[in-house]
Order: C-alpha cells, then sequence, then structure tokens
C-alpha cells in the first residue's frame, strides 16, 4: 500500500479501500487503493463516487 499521509478510509469494496487524505497543499484528495498484497494499484480521484466505481470495476489480478 502508497504510503499516502493521513489517509483516512471511509469504506472497503472488495480488496479496495475508499478514502481521502490531504495532499502537501493541505487540499483532500479521494483515493482507492487496493489493499492485496503484491498488486499496489491506487489511484486518486475527485470524487469519492469515482473512487468507488473505480473500486468496484478494479479486477485485482492476485486473487
Ligand atoms: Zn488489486
Amino acid at each position: 500500500m502508497p504510503a499516502r499521509i493521513n489517509f483516512r478510509s471511509l469504506l472497503k469494496i472488495g480488496p479496495v479501500q475508499i478514502g481521502n487524505y490531504r495532499d502537501r497543499k493541505g487540499r483532500t484528495k479521494d483515493a482507492a487503493v487496493c489493499t492485496a498484497d503484491s498488486c499496489g494499484w491506487s489511484a486518486d480521484y475527485s470524487s469519492s463516487t469515482a473512487a468507488q466505481l473505480a473500486a468496484r470495476s478494479h479486477r485485482c489480478h492476485v486473487s
């Protein structure tokens, strides 16, 4: 799982955690992070809705 400062998990869809964090400029960003070992997929989104959509469509190649 990539290090994200102040990452706060809001919900989990499958192996993917949805949450938000603050970037270095203090802005809140939404992110989806796959927690499966050796997957490492993560992405930032402009809204939590977009992050949830991405989490549902994520096909984890690990499991
Ligand atoms: Zn994955």
